[in-house]
């Protein structure tokens, strides 16, 4: 792949990405990074500093009405290229609450952030990773032609939902997988593929300390599968690892 955006990238599983994508012998041309603010971004700054391909774009992706800026501002930088792939990484997980205790506000600012945000983002990138896809025609469906990739949860999965609770953080990414499959089926005729992923259970701010696997795992594990996903994937829902998951 020539290029990608990934959104929250300032710490946990997006900065991991990052790490894992400047690790490969080929790493992308151009990594487009966002975090919400840039002076408490050190890390991502310093990598920035010395890996060229990184840039670094700081938006609340809450805020819609900016997207147009962050999609010229690619353009600016891949002009025909267009953009390879669009991983919608940022997300927020709010304390889990049980049916008595849960709040309307605190379903809809999920929503929001969690399946709102990676739609209408990949509507802004569209005009992007159909620009990628026309010039890559000749490349199989994948992330070297064009593709979207959403961090979903396996906490998601319907069927795998035997503990109940965490009302807003599993309806909005089923509702996510939801949107991955429509995506899937809309931009087929340009072959772009639309993946939902599950990077395992990650010790990050979100995960917390009894997680099994540390950042670098997942995230190495998770560059090696997207490389390899394709038309057989396409509009599915799969582990860090490659497994395919039930929704
Ligand atoms: P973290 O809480 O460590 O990081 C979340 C990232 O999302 C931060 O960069 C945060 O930015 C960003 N973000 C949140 N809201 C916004 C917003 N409105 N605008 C811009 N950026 C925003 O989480 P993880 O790295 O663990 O999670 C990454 C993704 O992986 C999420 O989608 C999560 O649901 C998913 N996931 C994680 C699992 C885990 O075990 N860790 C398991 C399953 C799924 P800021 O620093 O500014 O808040």
């Amino acid at each position: 792949m020539n290029s990608i955006l990934i959104t929250g990238c300032n710490r946990g599983l997006g900065l991991g990405l990052v790490k894992a994508l400047l690790n490969l012998p080929q790493p992308p041309q151009h990594l487009f990074t966002t975090c919400r603010n840039r002076e408490q971004a050190k890390e991502l700054e310093d990598l920035a500093k010395n890996h060229s391909n990184i840039h670094i774009l700081e938006i609340d992706l809450r805020n819609f009405d900016a997207y147009d800026k962050l999609v010229a501002d690619i353009e600016g930088v891949t002009k025909d290229q267009g953009l390879n792939v669009l991983f919608n990484n940022a997300g927020i997980a709010p304390k889990s609450a049980r049916i008595t205790a849960v709040r309307s506000q605190e379903l809809l600012d999920t929503l929001q952030t969690n399946t709102v945000v990676p739609i209408m983002l990949a509507k802004a990138c569209l005009p992007l990773l159909k620009k990628a896809a026309k010039a890559n025609e000749s490349q199989p469906m994948g992330v070297g032609r064009a593709a979207i990739i959403n961090m979903s949860s396996i906490l998601g999965s319907i069927q795998g939902n035997t503990d109940g609770g965490m009302y807003a953080y599993r309806t909005s990414k089923s509702a996510l997988n939801a949107a991955t499959k429509s995506l899937s089926v809309d931009l087929y005729p340009q072959r772009i593929m639309c993946v939902s992923l599950h990077p395992g259970w990650v010790k990050t701010d979100m995960g917390g300390s009894s997680a099994p696997l540390d950042v670098p795992t997942s995230t190495g594990q998770i560059v090696q599968t997207i490389s390899k996903l394709g038309e057989k994937q396409n509009g599915g829902f799969v582990n860090y690892d490659g497994t395919p998951l039930a929704w």
